[in-house]
């Protein structure tokens, strides 16, 4: 029998504000859609975040026994620089800036979010489409939307009417806003686009000459709104109406609202029965961005390489850090809380590498059932993983007991012991026991060092044939180094 028939998993559902049984829509089938990234740039630490709680999700849906169909996006055309449709495309502006081709920025970005992803130990999704490639079906969801009345072509562009739909339909249901206060709340601006209402949204932008990002429409050339991509795939791959639509917090206005008002309007009827937000990641206190520079990259955390790191720390202790919070909640990031982490980590694998030589006794000392269905528990509640993991800690109390034998454990219940472990700590939680890359780059960050602080002194004694030898032959192996008054930092290329 499958798990997920005795244990049953309730969700946050943002669209009704509360927590809800989990009753998939075709008993023992979950479709599940994640808004994926826009490949302009590297992926960053929040958005890791993110698609990690997603993973963590997939993984406990497949543990529990569902057979999941699991869509998150590329989101590799459409996305403009402002919610308001307005400005560049993120990827054309890139490839302006960098003269190259905008699929030359695509594909470079996929691929450092896919090797991201794969150090952090991510299950792959079963299905990852690209807006570009879904170009016709956005097409057609158009065309349905304008057939029934809730959207307006102007000079070659097509824009969502957003009072028309609300006439019929509820705007705003999933953020809580109301339309009223939308529209009293927004300044007329001199007029920018052919918007009737700037509530509206573009569904289809017409593409000025120098856009180089273009495709022939009904409408004429131009390009796909953001916001119909997510509507198009999801449809095409899981229905018009599916179980669990997930995204960060920040994407709940306006583009999961956009999301909803879209697939009502072309097929009449809510698209997904449970949406998932998760939330974000802040750093030392602040909030991410990259423009103040209170900013990390993975590869940073990997290598070390960021001055508020004291050293490297592996993808699988920065997994571990962020299981610690529950997905909804704000997380902190800070050097302190990945040494904490990197401690409980140790004392988790050590407790793990040490299961199957403990000695069994004929009775057990502490109820092993039980503590299995407190992990499933906090699972249940919403996927409540620091609750999971402080009873994973209290297995590991119980372990070190019977390892110095103040404990004993039935050879039955070490079997559930070892299953239970296993099954949390490596399916649920994806971590991994390999800690190398953290140990690799912990290495070369020592040597480094190393080489650094004699090229100082050799500049120190005015060898500067030594120092510039030093520096020459870490460039030619892509060790870049970099002199500011705050010291010498080094890069790997
Ligand atoms: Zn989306």
């Amino acid at each position: 029998m499958q798990l997920y028939k005795t244990q049953r998993l309730k969700v946050y559902n943002s669209l009704t504000s509360t927590k809800e049984l989990f009753e998939p829509i075709n008993e023992g089938h979950v479709g599940m859609y994640v808004c994926g990234p826009t490949v302009y740039s590297n992926v960053h630490l929040g958005n890791c975040r993110t698609f990690m709680s997603f993973d963590m999700i997939f993984r406990y849906l497949r543990h529990l026994g569902y057979k999941v169909r699991y869509v998150r996006n590329i989101t590799d055309a459409g996305h403009l620089e402002d919610d308001s449709d307005e400005g560049e495309d993120k990827i054309s502006k890139k490839a302006r800036l960098e003269q190259i081709e905008p699929m030359e920025v695509v594909q470079r970005y996929t691929v450092d979010f896919h090797n991201i992803l794969q150090k952090f130990n991510f299950l792959p999704p079963s299905i990852e489409p690209t807006a570009t490639g879904h170009i016709i079906e956005q097409i057609e969801i158009i065309k349905e939307i304008l057939d029934k009345g809730y959207a307006y072509e102007i000079n070659g562009s097509v824009y969502f009417d957003v009072n028309k739909f609300n006439e019929d339909y509820e705007y705003g249901k999933l953020s809580g806003r109301k339309l009223e206060d939308m529209i009293s709340n927004t300044r007329e601006l001199a007029a920018q686009d052919d918007k009737k209402n700037s509530q509206d949204f573009a569904l289809w932008k017409k593409a000025e000459p120098q856009h180089i990002m273009r495709w022939p429409s009904p409408w004429g050339d131009g390009f796909p709104g953001w916001h119909l991509e997510c509507t198009a795939m999801s449809t095409k791959y899981l229905g018009e109406n599916f179980d669990i639509h997930g995204g960060g917090m920040d994407l709940k206005f306006p583009h999961h609202e956009c999301e909803i008002a879209q697939a009502e309007a072309s097929n009449g009827q809510s698209p997904v029965k449970y949406w998932l937000h998760a939330n974000m990641l802040t750093l030392n206190g602040k909030k991410m961005a990259k423009s103040t520079g209170n900013n990390i990259l993975p590869d940073e955390i990997f290598t070390g390489n960021n001055n508020i790191l004291s050293k490297a720390f592996s993808p699988s202790v920065v997994r571990f850090f962020m299981m610690q919070a529950h997905y909804t909640s704000i997380l902190d990031l800070s050097n302190e809380a990945l040494l904490a982490s990197e401690k409980g980590y140790q004392r988790l694998m050590e407790a793990i590498a040490g299961l199957d030589g403990l000695k069994t006794s004929a009775t057990s000392d502490f109820d092993v059932k039980e503590l299995r269905q407190k992990c499933y528990d906090a699972m249940n509640d919403d996927f409540n993983t620091p609750i999971l993991i402080a009873n994973l800690f209290e297995a590991v109390r119980h372990i070190n007991l019977i390892k110095e034998g103040k404990e004993q454990l039935s050879e039955e219940d070490k079997n559930i012991l070892v299953e239970t472990m296993g099954g949390f700590v490596f399916d649920v939680l994806g971590l991994e026991t390999k800690n190398d890359a953290g140990k690799d780059s912990e290495t070369l960050s020592g040597v480094v060092e190393l080489l650094i602080q004699l090229r100082n002194e050799a500049r120190a004694n005015k060898d500067f044939a030594t120092s510039d030898k030093i520096r020459d032959q870490l460039a030619a192996l892509g060790i870049q180094l970099k002199d500011s008054k705050e010291g010498t930092t080094f890069s790997v290329s």
